[in-house]
């Protein structure tokens, strides 16, 4: 099957891009459903497999050959050793980047050259991060010591640690600028323990100029880790060396922490990303787009599909993202530019997971608390002013936000006829042109919803 899936995907790309990326995979077959490549360098494998990881699975398919993952060993010789092929670790190591520490496990990770300031799409949930990130990296007298940045998942932490850690190293070329992950730390921390080398240890991460660490809230817990950590984080802060870190909650919520730390955290600048807004998302996914057009330059995307994904896939940028790269590949593949129907089509079980979110009850609840009304006189017969209109805001957003039907949305909100709830929909639609305190209404209360 390898053969007829060169094949396609001589087919859907160019033939430069087919000879830097497709020509340099050497198939070393299926088992189990997923498909070996040994690859010269983790760079390769990791390219290939977040540009052409789907395209390639997808191929596989149509051709008969049931695969559901693809992986990646690198072998720098191939003749002279195969067996020592080291997988590659997707998430992480995204380029090769020299990094000093240098023995073969080095002491930080390397740095994906695509997360960078300019690649990173700034909107209201972001400017603060974004900002403070900015200032961070562009030198001068440290100001913000330790930045600490917090949000949910998919929101452009790592995204903005890169940026710091890359601007750095292309402004000061000289210092020396460490990024980790928490749980690499941890790793570390305990190697060094058991192969007796905590003075080295020590020593190499009190002379770094910037620290990075990643995802700090998995360092709970571990007391002598912890220590450690706290202490090089305070060498470093006295030292006036920046420090900057991200985490999945706010310092003062992070479990197992211990107070000390935590109160030293928060003496820095404590910033969080929001959950994204339908800007933002037209934004990424605009900005996305141009990057996917690099790699398939004769892709079209019809007019309204990125403004239906930024309306349908709320969760966050990293779905987002995931989403874009699947349709661009599933077009190239079956020669079609990217229009509603493919996108339904290909991205339904995204979709899907993203609808299920809002319930009628939810609505209802958000409403009645945003208007200062009781749910029972939301539910209830009386048809005054100040009731009628937050239930009729109620019958639109389940309208617009649910897939249930109007005679169901009747009967939940108090056995009433679907013809009541479509004069109520109507009635708000037609508000939402004239009336701007409704327009704003919709809008926050919209937002609320899809946090
Ligand atoms: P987090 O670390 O908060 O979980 P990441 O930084 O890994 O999130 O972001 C997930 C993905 O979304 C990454 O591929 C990142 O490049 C992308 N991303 C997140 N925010 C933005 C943004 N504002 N602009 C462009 N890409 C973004
Ligand atoms: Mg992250």
């Amino acid at each position: 099957a390898w053969g007829r899936v060169q094949d396609d995907l001589r087919n859907s790309m160019s033939k430069a891009k087919f000879q830097s990326w497709i020509a340099s995979l050497e198939y070393a077959g299926v088992s189990d459903g997923v498909v070996s490549f040994d690859v010269p360098t983790a760079f390769i494998g990791n390219y290939v497999e977040q540009h052409f990881g789907d395209m390639i699975v997808y191929s596989f398919n149509r051709n008969g050959q049931e695969v559901s993952r693809l992986r990646f060993g690198v072998n720098a010789d191939r003749q002279a050793n195969p067996s020592e092929a080291q997988p590659v670790k997707a998430a992480t190591a995204k380029t090769s980047t020299a990094d000093f520490g240098h023995d073969s496990d080095p002491l930080g990770l390397p740095l994906d050259p695509q997360m960078t300031f300019d690649n990173f799409v700034v909107g209201k949930p972001n400017e603060l991060a974004h900002a403070a990130a900015r200032r961070v990296a562009e030198g001068g007298p440290v100001t913000f010591n330790p930045l600490f940045l917090y949000s949910g998942v998919g929101l452009g932490k790592t995204h903005l640690m890169h940026a710091i850690a890359n601007e750095i190293r292309q402004r000061q070329p000289e210092l020396n600028v460490l990024y980790l992950s928490a749980e690499r730390f941890m790793y570390r921390f305990i190697t060094a323990l058991r192969e007796r080398k905590m003075m080295e240890f020590k020593h190499l991460l009190r002379s770094v100029d910037v620290l990075l660490v990643d995802d700090v809230q998995f360092m709970g817990g571990k007391d002598s880790t912890q220590e450690e950590f706290f202490h090089t984080f305070n060498a470093l802060v006295d030292a006036r060396k920046q420090v900057i870190l991200s985490g999945d909650r706010a310092p003062g919520e992070i479990k197992n922490m211990e107070d000390r730390m935590r109160s030293r955290l928060q003496c820095g600048l404590v910033i969080d990303l929001h959950p994204t807004d339908y800007e933002l998302r037209l934004g990424v996914l605009q900005s996305k787009v141009a990057q996917q057009q690099d790699i398939y330059p004769d892709l079209k995307v019809a007019p309204g599909v990125l403004e239906f994904l930024a309306q349908r896939i709320t969760t966050n940028v990293r779905v987002l993202e995931g989403a874009l790269v699947r349709l661009f590949a599933h077009a190239s593949l079956v020669g079609l530019d990217i229009d509603m129907d493919q996108t339904i089509d290909c991205l339904a079980d995204i979709l899907r997971a993203n609808d299920r979110k809002v319930t009628v009850e939810e609505i209802q609840r958000k409403v009645s608390d945003y208007y200062h009304i009781r749910l029972s006189d939301m539910l209830g017969p009386k048809r005054v002013r100040s009731f009628a209109r937050p239930r009729q805001v109620a019958m639109y957003l389940s309208k617009t936000m649910t897939s249930r039907s109007l005679p169901d949305i009747g009967r939940r909100f108090g056995k009433r006829d679907h013809t009541t709830v479509m004069h109520g929909v109507r009635k708000i639609e037609d508000l939402a042109q004239t009336d701007s305190q409704i327009a704003d209404d919709l809008e926050n209360l919209r937002r609320a919803l899809e946090e």
